[in-house]
């Protein structure tokens, strides 16, 4: 059974763009009241007297937009400085990270995923939801500050979508050639906007290796990461090619990792509430961290079973909740 040590932490489910995939203009988001947020405070005793105790060791912060959150440096600070943190990591779309890569990078953040779905500015507006071409120049600065302040690993993800992105995927793999960058390649869900999942289809990686693979060439690479993408590398590149394939092929007999939501819900599995416990209104109940381990323990045993659930269901059932307001 795999070892589920890794907690992606959601430090808000609000955002300051408004992708297609994930937040479409005019959905209704039911935003999370600011009193319900987990406070810093209420965040770190998860952590530390909680999380680290029944294992977990690997953190990523996560939204909604994390770096919206006022004190996402002092987070990144406090998590980082713990001895039993063994991996701190952060996903971001990047469009505040130029002014602040420095100080997150001191924080003790070393690794950053940032969401980089097309090079074109006016896709790119089109995906995110806004007019104004200085977003993709904003987001594009942040990449090359994070990179310049010494980010390592540093990956862009991106979503592919027919008939939006789909003809840039050539160009997007080629930043890897003389840059040693990790563009990784995930699967479009249904999980945000079902309309435009039915809408436009997705596209599964088997057909976009072979994209790659037949302009560039394509070798499975040496450089394994610790999570569910799959690793290639053009040959001759200095940057890798990653490849998650939630949609086409089912990796939940290795999901190491748990999702802690902005208002505090623990969820064993992305893709199935089942199970999910609310830890913020036991912490504010009074439940003792003691008490709140033995809940967390009992859903760590769980989380085999409740993969297998979400194996026989499938992945295309209806979701109640966005990946922002999970924590993607
Ligand atoms: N705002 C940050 C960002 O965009 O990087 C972090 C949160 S976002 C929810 C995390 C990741 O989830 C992003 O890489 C985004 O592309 C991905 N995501 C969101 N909705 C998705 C969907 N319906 N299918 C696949 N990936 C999705
Ligand atoms: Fe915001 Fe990230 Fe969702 Fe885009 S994918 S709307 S940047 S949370």
């Amino acid at each position: 059974m795999n070892q589920v040590d890794y907690l992606r932490i959601s430090l808000i489910d609000r955002c300051n763009f408004r992708c297609q995939y994930c937040m479409p203009e005019g959905a209704e988001l039911n935003y999370i009241l600011r009193q319900q947020l987990l406070t810093d405070e209420e965040l770190l005793i998860l952590i530390k007297e909680v999380f680290i105790p029944v294992g977990f060791t690997r953190f990523r912060l996560t939204g909604g937009e994390p770096l919206l959150r006022p004190s996402v440096v002092e987070l990144v600070r406090a998590i980082a400085s713990l001895p039993q943190t063994q991996d701190l990591a952060m996903t971001t779309n990047g469009f505040l990270l130029a002014g602040m890569a420095q100080d997150l990078y001191n924080g003790g953040l070393r690794r950053i995923n940032i969401s980089l779905d097309s090079l074109n500015p006016d896709t790119f507006n089109q995906i995110i939801g806004n007019r104004s071409r200085s977003r993709w120049r904003q987001v594009w600065e942040g990449i090359q500050t994070a990179h310049q302040v010494g980010f390592d690993p540093l990956k862009l993800n991106v979503v592919v979508i027919p008939g939006v992105n789909d003809s840039e995927v050539l160009d997007l793999a080629a930043l890897t050639i003389d840059r040693q960058w990790h563009v990784r390649f995930i699967e479009f869900m249904p999980i945000g906007n079902d309309q435009l999942f039915s809408d436009q289809g997705w596209i599964a990686s088997a057909q976009l290796r072979q994209q790659i693979s037949d302009a560039f060439g394509l070798r499975e690479s040496h450089v394994r990461g610790n999570g569910p993408a799959d690793v290639f590398q053009i040959p001759g590149a200095i940057g890798t090619l990653g490849f998650i394939s939630q949609m086409s092929e089912c990796f939940c007999d290795r999901c190491n990792r748990m999702r802690l939501s902005a208002d505090g819900w623990l969820r064993p599995c992305l893709l199935n509430e089942t199970g999910q416990i609310d830890l913020k209104t036991s912490l504010r109940a009074g439940v003792e961290p003691a008490q709140l381990r033995k809940q967390v323990g009992q859903l760590l045993t769980l989380k085999p079973e409740i993969n297998f659930k979400q194996r026989e269901s499938g992945t295309t059932s209806s979701y109640t909740r966005t990946m922002s307001q999970i924590g993607g």
